[in-house]
């Protein structure tokens, strides 16, 4: 795994968060082969699939505020971006031909994978006994944020 980031201060807060997890949630997330972090402007996220040449491609994006938030926000975040690697289903629902997808059942996998990811996060930001305020946040959000821009998912 890479780090890519001018800021010496990213990699430290990276090491606090990943210190931070318990040793399942540290194990689950090495279980996605992340390749790279990237402190990045806008767009956080996972970026997964394969490369032209066939090599799989497994970044993690992340933009200020998701990354200096707190360390057990990072944390819970460094986890939740690694279920989508481990347990995707949003390349599942194809259509009986396999030649259009049915969009109505790609957004509902994809709120069921962003709700899957959120469950995950959650017990690793419990078993980090991370502030109130963060577990109030997440348990109040309904995977509905899997639908919007990319450009708006920086939190
Ligand atoms: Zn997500």
């Amino acid at each position: 795994m890479s780090i890519v980031d001018g800021d010496r201060s990213f990699h430290a807060y990276l090491c606090q968060a990943l210190d931070r997890l318990s040793p399942s949630d540290r194990a689950y997330f090495f279980k996605a082969a992340i390749q790279a972090i990237l402190r990045v402007d806008s767009n956080s996220g996972v970026v997964q699939g394969v490369a032209a040449d066939g090599r799989d491609i497994r970044v993690i994006r992340l933009t200020r505020r998701t990354a200096f938030f707190s360390v057990t926000w990072l944390a819970g975040v460094l986890v939740h971006e690694a279920c989508h690697v481990i347990e995707p289903r949003q390349s599942l629902p194809v259509g009986s031909g396999g030649e259009r997808k049915d969009m109505a059942s790609l957004s509902r996998a994809r709120i069921a994978e962003e709700n899957q990811c959120l469950a995950r996060q959650l017990e690793a930001l419990e078993s980090m006994a991370a502030p109130a305020t963060e577990l109030t946040h997440l348990r109040g959000q309904d995977g509905s944020h899997a639908l919007t821009s990319p450009a708006l998912q920086d939190w």
